[in-house]
């Protein structure tokens, strides 16, 4: 049977059988990966540094060895206490991803039902809305404050799981752990506390998984340079746990990822350089932008959100984007629109702000 579906047009004929929710949700959209031609790429807050040299020599024993003839380790035991160790942690209170995008799916599955809800705030992640459709679930937002600050927790009290990244994207603020451990009380509700982000800040939550309530997620894509690798991990109670291993894939992470992941957490020297160069470009790029008249949220993050009060970005973006250079064009109901600009090499971001002068 053909697909007569046009998301343009709407439901025209449903294929037999596939769910209604399904039918109508839309599908998380990533962030473009151009395959071609010689482009800066500024949009999915990528590490502009090669990861660890530990990584690519694991790999290679892990090739040559006889891992790839075998199941891998669904727990990932290995990876798990060498993670406590570095985060002085319980290795049982660890649970390993294909990426933290995997652990906010096995999150989700353990916590809502059908016709449940999912809240976040927003502008954030977007893929949030789309775990909630695929769950059957209802998706609440409410706005952040106009300083980024969070929404008075009533306003999420039916829900069956929140969703806060801390830092947020794409803003690039953070909500202090004190701040958060007493909003989170008021709530009463489980919540996610997603720290893709969180290796560029200056705090994180991890100690607020101790709370039943909480699962607090991490990412090797940007801070250790993974992205293609896939691997996340969460952190809650040991019991919380338990049940979040129940509704995962069996073996969701590969013996390849597992092994590079393993090696990149125990290279903590290179992380603190390559975070070291990223937080100094970063604080280059905020006073740049701002010296050519934009609006720059402070960043917690490897990215800038920027803003122009005097016209719209659009076509700043579509300008860039004709000289090779991709960053990420924005725009929420009450918020308008902007830029989020990832944190490139010097080389990029000097050249980002050349063509950003040029267009004026
Ligand atoms: C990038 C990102 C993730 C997911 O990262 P993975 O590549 O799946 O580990 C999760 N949350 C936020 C807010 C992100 O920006």
């Amino acid at each position: 049977m053909s697909s007569d579906i046009s998301p343009v047009s709407g439901i025209t004929r449903r294929p037999g059988g596939v769910r209604a929710a399904v039918q109508v949700m839309a599908g998380y959209t990533p962030g473009e990966q151009p395959r071609d031609g010689q482009w800066i790429k500024l949009n999915t807050n990528e590490n502009p540094y090669p990861p660890s040299p530990r990584v690519i020599e694991a790999l290679h024993g892990a090739i040559t060895g006889d891992r790839l003839r075998k199941y891998p380790d669904p727990l990932g035991t290995a990876f798990r206490h060498t993670a406590a160790r570095i985060l002085d942690i319980d290795p049982d209170s660890i649970i390993i991803g294909n990426g933290s995008d995997d652990i906010l799916t096995i999150v989700t599955r353990t916590f809502v039902s059908q016709d449940g809800v999912v809240a976040a705030c927003t502008p954030s992640y977007v893929l949030y809305r789309s775990l909630a459709e695929i769950q059957g679930a209802r998706f609440r937002e409410a706005p952040f404050g106009s300083d980024w600050s969070l929404p008075p927790p009533f306003v999420f009290h039916e829900a069956d799981l929140v969703f806060l990244p801390n830092p947020n994207s794409p803003s690039g603020t953070m909500v202090s752990s004190q701040v958060l451990a007493s909003w989170i009380d008021e709530l009463g509700r489980p919540i996610v506390i997603d720290e893709a982000y969180v290796d560029f800040a200056d705090q994180n939550a991890l100690r607020l998984a101790a709370n039943s309530n909480i699962v607090v997620t991490r990412s090797l894509s940007k801070s250790y340079s993974l992205a293609g690798l896939r691997f996340g991990f969460g952190v809650a109670q040991p019991a919380v746990i338990r049940e979040m291993l129940k509704v995962k894939d069996s073996y969701n992470c590969d013996a390849l990822s597992l092994v590079a992941a393993q090696a990149a957490l125990e290279d903590q020297d290179h992380l603190r350089q390559t975070r070291a160069k990223i937080l100094a470009t970063r604080r280059r790029l905020e006073e740049n932008l701002r010296l050519l008249g934009y609006d720059v949220t402070p960043s917690q993050a490897n990215f800038v959100w920027c803003r122009r009060h005097d016209r719209p970005v659009r076509p700043i973006f579509d300008e860039l984007k004709r000289r090779q250079i991709l960053v990420r064009y924005m725009s929420f109901a009450g918020y308008g629109d902007g830029l989020r600009i990832s944190v490139g090499t010097d080389a990029e971001i000097d050249r980002l702000l050349d063509e950003l002068r040029r267009i004026g």
